[in-house]
């Protein structure tokens, strides 16, 4: 189905007006506390189109942590221009089943993470992308900023939220030393870390995020020209739809049909293939991490415009 645009725009309207939180419901992640002091009745949605177009309601416009939202980014870079040699003997392509941090599973398969969106996975793509720079997350960012145009204010590093949640990073430090001691990091442990955390911490707002992601939707063409080819768009797209969701991936596709990510700032990366990339955000996690206000805004999005892969 393709919406023209008035529809559209209103329909983003009312999405906003149905599933702005009223109430202080849902978790906030206790590991990062920057995420503590975001307001809960935050919620924005932005829809860029493969036609050019972008769309957008509510806070679209105000700059949040797009957390595990960067795995996306950090595995289309690792992808690029034949770059991924040797990433995928490291990291595997099944969804995990088990919660985005867990310990358990690497022990069991050896230090083979089970896909690049759980920390683990992601800590090995940001390794193999330390192998070309000493500054991943700066380089994620300037990646970043090309493909959101200009839109709002530019992207930046939360540097202090970043320092925030390094200091309560054991359990990603113990991810990463257990990556190391199977010999699946090449960098020290708490640099590939500190580099991990930083990505997480980069502002962007819903817009932003919407644009940035569209070369997924758009056979690997982003709005700043060729990032992928259209088969590694087509696979980030599947990987998406399979782990994209940390444990709750499956309920995801059930309720929503369409690949995403999501991180625990509360932001939802959403590709509709061949049509439009969706970013909506509000802060407040259900049990899994995901956004509640978020994942019910784009279940009512997707049954209302049919856009689905199914
Ligand atoms: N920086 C967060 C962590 O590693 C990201 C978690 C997420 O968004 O899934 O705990």
């Amino acid at each position: 189905t393709t919406l023209s645009a008035p529809p559209l725009g209103l329909l983003l309207e009312d999405i906003v007006r149905r599933h702005r939180p009223r109430q202080n419901a849902g978790n906030v992640p206790t590991n990062i506390p920057f995420l503590a002091t975001v307001p809960f009745d935050r919620f924005g949605i932005a829809v860029a189109t493969t036609s050019g177009e972008v769309y957008s309601s509510g806070d679209a416009g105000v700059p949040f942590s797009i957390q595990s939202i960067s795995k996306v980014f950090t595995l289309a870079m690792a992808l690029q221009g034949g770059r991924s040699a040797g990433l995928w003997s490291r990291v595997l392509r099944e969804p995990s089943g088990t919660s985005f941090n867990s310990l358990v599973q690497l022990e069991a398969e050896k230090g083979i993470p089970r896909n690049p969106f759980i920390n683990a996975g992601a800590l090995v793509v940001t390794d193999h992308l330390l192998e070309e720079t000493p500054d991943a997350a700066t380089q994620l960012l300037r990646f970043l900023t090309e493909q959101a145009g200009d839109a709002g204010p530019a992207p930046f590093i939360d540097e202090a939220a970043a320092a925030g949640e390094l200091d309560s990073s054991s359990r990603n430090l113990a991810l990463a030393h257990f990556l190391k001691d199977f010999a699946n990091l090449t960098r020290p442990a708490a640099v590939v870390v500190e580099n991990y955390v930083r990505q997480c911490s980069i502002m962007m707002t819903c817009v932003q995020l919407a644009r940035a992601g569209l070369f997924l939707a758009n056979n690997g063409q982003g709005t700043a020209g060729t990032v992928l080819s259209p088969s590694e768009a087509k696979r980030i797209g599947s990987i998406m739809l399979t782990c994209g969701m940390y444990d709750a991936a499956g309920e995801f596709a059930y309720r929503v049909g369409l690949p995403g990510k999501s991180g625990v700032g509360g932001g939802i990366l959403v590709i509709v293939p061949g049509q439009c990339a969706i970013c909506v955000w509000s802060p407040r996690l259900d049990a899994k991490g995901n956004s509640l206000a978020g994942t019910a805004a784009l279940a009512d999005l997707s049954d209302r415009t049919g856009w689905s892969v199914f």
